[in-house]
This record gives C-alpha cells, sequence and structure tokens, in this order.
C-alpha cells in the first residue's frame, strides 16, 4: 500500500507532489496527460506574491525565472468601471512590495513544476486516468481506467485533477454564471510596463494581465456574444475592445489564440471523504475576476503537504487528520469564494442602482491608503 496517491500533478497537484518529495513517505502522482512538453491549450495565470514564496520553496520559481519573458511582474493595476465615476490604481511601490503580482503562462509554469518533479524520488506516471476514488476505514481504493483495469491502494488519495468528479462521497455544487470568458493573447503598440487592466463593464469585467511582450486578455460575456466575437475578424475584435477600454488602455495591434471557457462557481462540500481529499480546482473553481482561484488552490496544496508531514504515518488519511485538514482549509476556502462571488455580484451587473455605489467604491478605494491596501492585500494573499 503507498502512503499517498496524489490524482492530477497538475499545477496544484504537482506543488503537492514537489512538497512531499523529501518526505520519507511512498508517493505516487498519477496524471492522464502525456509525460513530455505540457500541451493543454495556455492560458495567463495571476500569481500573488504568496503564491511566489512558496513556489520558491519548491525550486519552481528559479527553473521559471531563467526562462526569459516567463514572469511578468505586475507593478500596478488600474481598475475602472465604463460609464461611470471612480477609477482606483493599486501600486506596488506604494505597498512596500516589488510587484502586486505576477503573471505566468500555465504551460511555462507546467513545464518547470514538471522538470523539478523530474529531479525528486516521487513516483510520477504519465498517461494514466483514474477512473474512481473509494475509500473505506483502512484506505483508498484508486481505480485505474485501460483496457485491464487495475487499482492502485493507498492510506490517503488526495484528488487534484480540476473536477474532483471521481471520488465518492463528495458532492460538487455550482452556480453558472451565465457567462463565458472570452480569452485571447493581446499585442500592444507600445510596451505594458507591467501595468494590468481591470475594466468594468455593463456585460461584464475585461481583464488585461501583461505577460511577456503582450497581454492576456480575460473578457467575460455572455455566450452568444463570445460566438459572435470569436468568429469576427482581428481588426474587428480589436476595434470592439479598444471601445470597452475607451481612452485607458489604446495601441490594440494584434490578437491572437482566442477561445472561450464558460464561468461559473463550483464548489465541493464536503472537501474530505473516507481516505480521501480534494484540492486545487478540484475543491473550487472560482470566477477569474480577482484571479483567486489558482493561488487559493496552491495553498490547498501547500497546506495538505504540511498536513501530511506532521501526520505519523499510520495517522496518514485518518478521518481526524482530514477533518483538521477542512477545518484549517475552511476560512481561506469561505473567504475567497465569498470575495470572488461577490465581486461578481457587484460588478458583474448592469444595474444603474450599483453603478453609483460601486463607482464609490473604486474612487473610495482610491482616496483611502489602508482601505487600499487592505483590498491589494486581499488580491495578493487571498482573505484569510
Ligand atoms: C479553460 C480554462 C481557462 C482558464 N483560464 C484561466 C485564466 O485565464 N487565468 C486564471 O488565473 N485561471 C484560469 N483558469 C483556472 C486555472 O486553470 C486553474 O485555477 C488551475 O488550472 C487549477 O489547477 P489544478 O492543478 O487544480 O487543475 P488543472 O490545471 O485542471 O490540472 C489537473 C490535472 O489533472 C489531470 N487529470 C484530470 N483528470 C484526471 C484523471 N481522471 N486521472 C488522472 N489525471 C487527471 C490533468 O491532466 C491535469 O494535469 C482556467 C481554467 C480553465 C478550465
Amino acid at each position: 500500500m503507498h502512503d499517498v496517491v496524489i490524482v492530477g500533478a497538475g499545477p496544484v497537484g504537482g506543488a503537492l507532489a514537489l512538497a512531499l518529495a523529501d518526505a520519507d513517505l511512498d508517493i505516487v502522482a498519477l496524471d492522464a496527460r502525456a509525460a513530455g512538453p505540457p500541451l493543454r491549450a495556455d492560458r495567463s495565470l495571476a500569481l500573488s506574491h504568496g503564491a511566489r514564496l512558496i513556489f520558491e520553496r519548491l525550486d519552481v520559481w528559479p527553473r521559471l525565472a531563467v526562462i526569459p519573458g516567463a514572469i511578468t511582474p505586475i507593478v500596478a493595476i488600474d481598475i475602472s468601471q465604463a460609464g461611470g465615476f471612480g477609477v482606483t490604481q493599486l501600486v506596488a511601490e506604494e505597498q512596500g512590495l516589488p510587484a502586486l503580482g505576477y503573471v505566468v503562462s500555465y504551460r511555462a509554469l507546467q513545464a518547470a513544476i514538471d522538470g523539478a518533479l523530474s529531479r525528486t524520488r516521487v513516483d510520477v506516471r504519465f498517461g494514466v486516468t483514474v477512473a474512481s476514488v473509494a475509500g473505506t476505514a483502512i484506505d483508498a481504493a484508486i481505480a485505474l481506467s485501460g483496457e485491464s483495469p487495475t487499482e492502485l491502494r493507498a492510506r490517503l488519495a488526495v484528488v487534484a485533477d480540476g473536477a474532483g468528479t471521481v471520488v465518492a462521497g463528495i458532492l460538487r455544487h455550482q452556480r453558472d454564471y451565465g457567462q463565458v470568458a472570452l480569452i485571447a493573447k493581446v499585442g500592444m503598440e507600445r510596451p505594458h510596463r507591467g501595468v494590468a487592466f481591470e475594466r468594468f463593464t455593463s456585460e461584464g469585467p475585461i481583464a488585461l494581465l501583461p505577460e511577456g511582450d503582450h497581454y492576456g486578455l480575460v473578457w467575460s460575456m455572455t455566450p452568444e456574444k463570445a460566438e459572435a466575437m470569436l468568429a469576427e475578424s482581428d481588426a474587428a475584435f480589436l476595434a470592439a475592445l479598444a471601445q470597452h477600454f475607451g481612452e485607458r488602455v489604446g495601441g490594440f495591434a494584434r490578437v491572437s489564440d482566442r477561445r472561450s471557457f464558460p464561468l461559473r462557481l463550483e464548489f465541493a462540500r464536503p472537501t474530505v471523504a473516507a481516505r480521501s481529499a480534494v484540492i486545487g480546482n478540484a475543491a473550487q473553481a472560482l470566477h477569474p475576476i480577482a484571479g483567486q482561484g489558482f493561488n487559493l488552490g496552491l495553498r490547498d496544496a501547500y497546506e495538505m503537504g504540511e498536513a501530511i508531514i506532521r501526520a505519523p504515518r499510520e495517522a496518514l488519511g485518518s478521518a481526524s487528520m482530514l477533518a483538521a485538514f477542512a477545518a484549517r482549509r475552511r476560512p481561506d476556502r469561505y473567504a475567497g469564494i465569498a470575495f470572488t462571488h461577490g465581486l461578481t455580484r457587484i460588478f458583474a451587473t448592469d444595474s444603474m442602482f450599483l453603478s453609483w455605489p460601486r463607482g464609490l467604491a473604486l474612487a473610495l478605494l482610491d482616496a483611502l491608503p489602508p482601505a487600499k491596501k487592505a483590498f491589494t492585500r486581499a488580491m495578493l494573499f487571498g482573505i484569510s
């Protein structure tokens, strides 16, 4: 029997595997994707300063840092709303920080994690798809798909497959926002200088994240509008984007890699079951409005790593260990979910009654340094 089986060695499961690499434990990490450079569609991940600290400890940050353009520091965030007053700028220097956060590409991050893992003793098995995870009082059975189905057994199964649906005893709650995020890479006429933009429009928020020599665009809209925007010519698409940003950002020059994905809030309750737990997107998938989702998932991995290292081997996966882990994560999870969901309610609506308060909120945030600091902290480190 293995000590821990990690289902999914994506950015979250991979981070957990790295956190456990030096522990005197029998760890197996399984991933359905093929070994080698990650082929999954790329996306811009906004990492908090806290996430950077975690990746530094896991030897992932130095691997990324040596690749030119792989990490883009966000030195300021310009937050505004279309058709309303109220603008705020969060500036790293004012907060005494080198950066408000960092943008990295999913693929580059995954490649750095895979590279770091390949230098450890962790048994990482690619091309292995897990069909189900079911626990008993004694162990967890991890059933693998395939022509001749096999099974692994472990004291604890940690599921970080991005979906959480393979685990028995864990329910997933969904709230559809009725919107999709259209993502793309947008090239500019002038360098971005590390400034990110978040623009609240009547149709939903638009974020521009500086990444390498371009911006990563995350634009919320209805599925119908997204379908039309995906079909537009590059020139028409860029013109529509410029129209939404008004005067705030100019010089959109190129667009590539346009695609969309549905926006919904999904969270598991409970996050632990017999001999198993879900972490990362398997535990909660959030609207990208505040860039909290991945950072929250990474903290799940980090805390799970700590809990596993602290537990005596015979207590691994016990009900009391898992209950303590769930209780420890609860405040951070709930705050992250509530903060993100609250922002979507305040900012992703066209109500004229809300336009004033949200403009006021932005203006006040700009005028009140302590509030701004608290907001910046929440965006950077989470709400715990
Ligand atoms: C389409 C899309 C676009 C996104 N865009 C953004 C964005 O622009 N900005 C942002 O901040 N966040 C974005 N996110 C969210 C971000 O991708 C997640 O927060 C992050 O990927 C969570 O990491 P994870 O490791 O929990 O899950 P994942 O990244 O989903 O990794 C899961 C891993 O598990 C493996 N796996 C899955 N099922 C199985 C199985 N049955 N057996 C074995 N292995 C399995 C997969 O191969 C994968 O490697 C996006 C999410 C999606 C779905």
